[in-house]
């Protein structure tokens, strides 16, 4: 690998994914820095009113295209036009098990929107590029803390296209000017603690954390724990929470680090920190301040035990560690829950 030292100075940033749960959390981080900012999303699992929520945070306008990421020439010019110096690549599909039973959809848009991605910034001279991976490119059984020298080896199509675009973006960045840096998230969690933003589920969550609030909001029955015999000292499984407004500071941190990358390096955002789902639960009813009906049922396919992170080398290379509780974010999604009950869909 190659160390580039030039300079990169970078104002203008494109935010794929713009009105995604993610996304708008490092759209705020972003502006608070003094980046400008490019918004793009095709909407397809998420509500334009997250613009307009984005902008009264940030206090100003936050630019927004709506364009499927799939359209390289689109993407090519709205690149252009705004003078992009970097792009935060965080659109994709997302479901575990969608990705299971529509494989070819997940590998078209996240892979797929990749590679127009590439070709749209190698079109534009694009130089930078933040990509959104995620910690299921580890190998199921590697021990945690999980480094970034730990076995590869996605357990679903959706990790696989993660780890596919992760080598895509490695081969153009070893045989171009192009620098990357591949974002592996553990568990983001959490919502902004203004509660104006936050993560808006279609349907019934997926996620441990939105599922969980919502049942301690009244609008879901009951929380089924997916099993409490596993070799953990609780039985539940371990995971490595990580609130959402520190996911999107490492986003900021990563922009900081152009200057010193390899051609491409992947960096693990996480806590360091496993809790329960057991500890979720409990903070989630402290944070609610009731109690949250639940059952112990049988485990889901294809979860392990442990899973969190080892952050040293964010620490050392961004500057970067998380500063938030799993406490802070049970209330901040906690906040975001009561104050828009449906979400973005009738809240104003
Ligand atoms: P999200 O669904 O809230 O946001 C993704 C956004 O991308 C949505 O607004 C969607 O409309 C948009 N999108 C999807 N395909 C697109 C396309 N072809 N063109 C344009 N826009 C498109 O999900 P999120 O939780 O904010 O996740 C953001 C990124 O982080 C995703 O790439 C996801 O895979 C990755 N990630 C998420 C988690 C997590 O648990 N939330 C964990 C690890 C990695
Ligand atoms: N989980 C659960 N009930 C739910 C959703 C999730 O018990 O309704 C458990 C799941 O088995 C896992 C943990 O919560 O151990 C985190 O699951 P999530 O889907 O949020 O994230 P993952 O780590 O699987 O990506």
């Amino acid at each position: 690998m190659r160390l580039r030292s030039t300079a990169v100075h970078i104002n203008t940033v494109a935010l794929t994914g713009a009105t995604g749960y993610i996304a708008s959390h490092v759209a705020v981080a972003l502006a608070a820095q003094g980046h400008r900012l490019v918004g793009i999303d095709n909407l397809s699992n998420s509500s334009q009113i997250v613009v307009d929520r984005v902008a009264e945070l940030i206090d100003g306008p936050m630019p927004f295209v709506k364009l499927d990421v799939r359209d390289t020439v689109g993407l090519t010019e709205v690149l252009a036009e705004h003078e992009v110096d970097a792009v935060i690549h965080l659109a994709g599909l997302k479901a575990v098990g969608e990705s299971v039973t529509d494989s070819l959809r997940y590998h078209d848009n996240n892979v797929g929107g990749t590679i127009s991605l590439l070709r749209a910034m190698q079109s534009a001279s694009v130089p930078a590029l933040v990509f959104s991976s995620s910690a299921t490119v580890y190998r199921p059984d590697q021990p945690s803390p999980l480094t970034e020298s730990s076995r590869i080896g996605p357990g679903n199509p959706y990790g696989r296209t993660k780890s596919i675009a992760e080598q895509i973006i490695d081969d153009v960045a070893a045989s171009s000017s192009l620098r990357a840096v591949h974002l592996r998230y553990f568990n983001p969690v959490g919502a902004h603690e203004s509660g104006r933003i936050g993560e808006d589920p279609i349907g019934p969550p997926n996620n441990l954390m939105p599922f969980t609030m919502q049942v301690a909001a009244g609008q879901r029955e009951m929380l089924q724990i997916f099993g409490d015999d596993y070799n953990t000292p609780d039985g539940t499984c371990i995971r490595d929470y990580i609130h959402v407004s520190d996911l999107a500071d490492g986003h900021v941190a990563a922009l900081g680090a152009f200057g010193s990358i390899e051609t491409s390096e992947a960096i693990n955002l996480g806590t360091g920190r496993g809790s329960s789902v057991l500890d979720v639960l409990r903070s989630a009813e402290k944070a609610a301040d009731r109690p949250i009906p639940h059952q112990i049922v049988g485990r889901r396919d294809g979860d392990s035990a442990v899973s969190f992170a080892d952050p040293s080398h964010a620490l050392e290379r961004l500057g970067w560690q998380a500063t938030r509780s799993l406490d802070d974010a049970c209330q901040d999604h906690w906040r975001w829950q009561h104050q828009n009950p449906t979400g973005y869909r009738t809240s104003p």
